[in-house]
């Protein structure tokens, strides 16, 4: 178990233990069931006191966490069955705790799907909406003509021909790059990695939106990074904050999602990309911008990314296919210059030695055709359409207590219910109803708010959606109910 305390951090001590060991439990890290360390092990572990321990045990319990067994130990409670009948199943690996390990969370490894479940935890397109029937008959010809490429290691860098498509669909973001500067990266869930393991170190700060993507989060912590958060209004993340931040803490990196972010669909603004740009540039920092699905518009064109303005090399460009095209392919790419792209191109020869050459050269028909092209547009309209219909339905069926951000493209809507919601513990209602969502508390690098959740709208015929969504609303309206009706008073 890793738990990390940072003394000088304004959060205290027993706090930073219990939202770790949170973390630990929501990941499954830790399995329901096992023991905990003692007080007195973990006090020693962390050189912190006693009482400190106590208190973040105590807070545990409160919330439902654990349960301390008197003359037995303090366990982590189960979601359904007693503990004392889980305990046992995992008293044979309770010395595994005590290997150390760097992973100080992993929000991802939680979410299980079971077949027949309403996915809307899901950021990824319904498969029907791909074009895997075309992409199947080019891998079957790409295969009977050339069988050699299953004998090939692909250019570390990437396949040449990919780069040189990539270069040509980049412009129409205004991402000035040259095969030479791109990077074909296994989904940007690695270009983030690799900017991590190369940049980043124990004690450096990152600064990210909060809320941000989870499995930004995980990587930059599994660094040992200090996170410094900054809000997100509906332009984006604010710049104010950002300054003041940068201007005493003089960040590394700044981590972004300035299109259709997610999870708030938030579009930061043409003002706002150009002052965290001349942020960056004062205080000699790297941007990691991160952009999954731009394409995916609803009414007009977001800005350009930052990097179309970034002349010295300040942005690190991590554009996903996986989301709009094959997320099976795991293409993902990274643009960057001078050193920072030479640091960063080391780093992916140490992680894999190059990417599948088979997954690229499968892609490369589609980009380089107009189909690529046609293929996004009809994205743009199948999604509007499921957006505009969860919108409807959240209209209809919502409680008034529950209100959302319209979002303008992306796959996700962020919804916020009443500060006295969990919707860590509605998840474990919804499942029940074969439903699922990701809760809020995921996204939070630091101080987590607990009622939130996104909703993807992209996975889901309209269908599934129409029958989730509602399937939710009651959810939030018997829970308000029950919660007004516990406390009798009234809060509005
Ligand atoms: N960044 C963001 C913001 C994401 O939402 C995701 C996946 N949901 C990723 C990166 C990783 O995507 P992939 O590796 O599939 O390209």
């Amino acid at each position: 178990m890793h738990i990390e305390i940072q003394r000088n951090s304004e959060t205290s001590l027993s706090k930073q233990i219990f939202l770790s060991i949170v973390d630990h439990i929501r990941s499954g890290l830790i399995p329901q069931g096992s023991q905990l360390p003692s007080v007195r092990e973990l006090s020693k572990e962390l050189e912190v006191s006693f009482v400190t321990v106590v208190k973040a045990y105590k807070e545990l319990e409160k919330g439902n966490f654990i349960t301390s067994i008197q003359g037995k130990g303090t366990f982590v409670n189960t979601e359904e069955t007693e503990i004392e009948e889980i305990k046992n199943d995992y008293l044979p690996f309770n010395w595994q705790l005590s290997i150390q390990d760097y992973l100080p969370r992993a929000q991802f490894s939680r979410f299980h799907h079971v077949p027949g479940e309403i996915q809307l935890s899901s950021s990824m397109i319904d498969p029907g909406l791909l074009p895997n029937r075309y992409l199947e008959q080019e891998i079957h010809k790409m295969l009977s003509e050339n069988p050699r490429i299953l004998s090939q290691y692909s250019e570390i860098q990437g396949d040449y021909n990919l780069r040189e498509a990539m270069t040509q669909y980049l412009k129409q973001f205004e991402v000035p790059t040259t095969p030479d500067n791109l990077l074909i990266t296994n989904g940007s869930q690695q270009g983030l990695d690799l900017v991590a393991r190369t940049f980043v170190g124990p004690g450096d700060v990152v600064v990210m939106e909060s809320p941000t993507y989870p499995g930004a989060i995980d990587i930059f912590r599994g660094r040992g990074a200090t996170i410094l958060t900054v809000p997100v209004d509906k332009e984006g993340m604010k710049v104010d904050i950002l300054q003041n931040l940068c201007d005493k803490y003089k960040p590394k990196i700044i981590y972004t999602i300035p299109t259709f972010h997610n999870p708030t669909g938030a579009v930061m603004s043409l003002k706002r990309r150009r002052q965290i740009l001349e942020i960056a540039k004062s205080i000699q920092c790297i941007i990691v911008e991160d952009d999954p699905w731009g394409e995916i518009y609803f009414d007009k064109k977001p800005p350009a990314p930052i990097k179309s303005i970034d002349y010295y090399g300040h942005v690190i460009y991590l554009k996903g296919l996986s989301k709009t095209l094959a997320p099976s392919c795991r293409i993902g790419i990274l643009s960057a210059s001078g050193s920072i792209f030479n640091r960063l191109l080391a780093a992916k020869s140490n992680a894999d030695l190059g990417s599948p050459l088979l997954t690229q050269k499968s892609l490369l028909p589609f980009i380089t055709s107009k189909k690529m092209i046609d293929h996004m547009k009809k994205l743009r309209t199948a999604l509007r359409v499921r957006r505009d219909l969860t919108l409807d339905l959240l209209s209809q069926y919502a409680p008034e207590e529950i209100s959302w951000i319209i979002p303008n493209g992306g796959l996700n809507i962020w919804i916020s219910l009443p500060t006295w919601i969990d919707t860590n513990l509605l998840l474990m209602e919804a499942k029940k109803n074969f439903v699922t969502f990701l809760p809020g508390s995921a996204c939070y690098p630091v101080e987590q708010e607990n009622h939130h959740m996104r909703l993807s709208f992209s996975y889901m015929n309209e269908q599934q959606l129409q029958h989730g969504i509602i399937t939710l609303c009651n959810i939030f309206n018997s829970e308000i109910t029950s919660k007004k009706m516990k406390n009798n008073t009234p809060y509005f």
